[in-house]
């Protein structure tokens, strides 16, 4: 270990405490959130995600530049398939029905390309990055090759070709007031018209967070705690 903190404090910076993983991140508000009058919300979020040890001097690493969206418009919608059901089929695999609806909102994928190309701009002119002689050799999905490359018309195709939902879903049992439609469970968790049941996950939250959600079902698990033990500490 002392030979790592030794390495890593040399001018050059070597060795495994170099290693940033999923490293440095941003948190950028988009020119639509400034034109919502958000300008102090960031709506996105950008990470350097390393894959092995950067700057020991002899092999090139992967670096992932991830753009994750965190306040997307669109929504998706999840069902139950019934006919699946009736013919007899229990696993909830083949009963849900899920659709992200990525990108049904346009501007979300406008948010998006503003992101990729800030990322971009970091990784290619930024001083920092060009130190350690960073460069942008992704593969053209084959379905963009007839797009003019890196133009906005091949990062939307890009995108639909290589963008995915991020690891943080929430919003199919919503916690909110009664009369609203989408509301599943009222403030103490409880699912509305069901007696004796609750939910108490990430579920429960209306909409994603503004960033990595584990925090926030952490705290939602120790309320829904909170609410289990008040209403029983009597009993
Ligand atoms: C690969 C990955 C990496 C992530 N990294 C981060 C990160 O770095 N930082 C961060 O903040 N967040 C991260 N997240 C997001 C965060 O971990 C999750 O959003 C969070 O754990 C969700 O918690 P949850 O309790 O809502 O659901 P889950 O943790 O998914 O828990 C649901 C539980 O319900 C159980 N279950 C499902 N169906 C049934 C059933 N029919 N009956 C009984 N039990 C059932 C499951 O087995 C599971 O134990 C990551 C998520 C993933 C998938």
């Amino acid at each position: 270990m002392e030979a790592e903190i030794s390495a890593y404090q040399e001018a050059n910076r070597t060795g495994f405490l170099t290693r940033l993983d999923v490293g440095p991140q941003a948190f950028i508000t988009s020119s639509r959130a400034r034109a919502n009058n958000q300008a102090d919300w960031p709506d996105y979020q950008i990470v350097f995600a390393q894959h092995g040890l950067i700057h020991d001097g002899t092999t090139r690493v992967p670096l992932a530049l991830q753009i994750i969206l965190n306040r997307a418009e669109s929504v998706g919608e999840i069902g139950f398939n019934s006919t699946n059901y009736a013919n007899g089929e229990r696993s909830d695999v083949n009963l849900a029905l899920i659709d992200f609806k990525l990108f049904t909102v346009l501007s979300d994928m406008e948010v998006m390309i503003e992101g990729i190309k800030l990322g971009l701009q970091v990784m290619e002119n930024t001083t920092s990055f060009q130190a350690m002689d960073v460069a942008y050799t992704e593969s053209i999905p084959e379905a963009c090759r007839l797009v003019p490359y890196r133009s906005n018309q091949y990062w939307m195709c890009y995108v639909h070709q290589r963008g995915y939902s991020w690891l943080h879903i929430v919003g199919t049992c919503a916690m909110g007031l009664p009369g609203n439609p989408m509301t599943v469970v009222d403030y103490q968790y409880k699912v509305l018209g069901i007696a004796g049941l609750r939910a108490i996950d990430g579920s429960v939250m209306p909409r994603t967070t503004n960033a990595n959600l584990n925090g926030g079902v952490i705290l939602t698990a120790e309320k829904g705690a909170q609410a289990i033990l008040a209403e029983y500490s009597d009993t």
